[in-house]
């Protein structure tokens, strides 16, 4: 089942400098599919979802913080 278009994956750098981290299954650069900004009294929090398009693996990483 996939939810996501193809044509909403942008590769990481084009949109923020941030570096994708490494597939940990297969060690292929992972691709940004999902990027959430919460903001509070303390300011804007940056929610990154990575995907493999290898092997399908995914992570999230939250870095506080981030310029609103
Ligand atoms: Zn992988």
């Amino acid at each position: 089942m996939s939810f996501l278009h193809e044509d909403k994956i942008v590769p990481a750098d084009d949109l923020t400098a941030e570096k994708p981290p490494e597939c940990p299954r297969c060690s292929a650069r992972m691709w940004l599919v999902v990027f959430t900004k919460t903001t509070s009294d303390e300011g804007t929090d940056g929610s990154y979802t990575y995907e493999c398009k290898q092997c399908g693996a995914s992570t999230t990483v939250e870095k506080p913080g981030i310029p609103a």
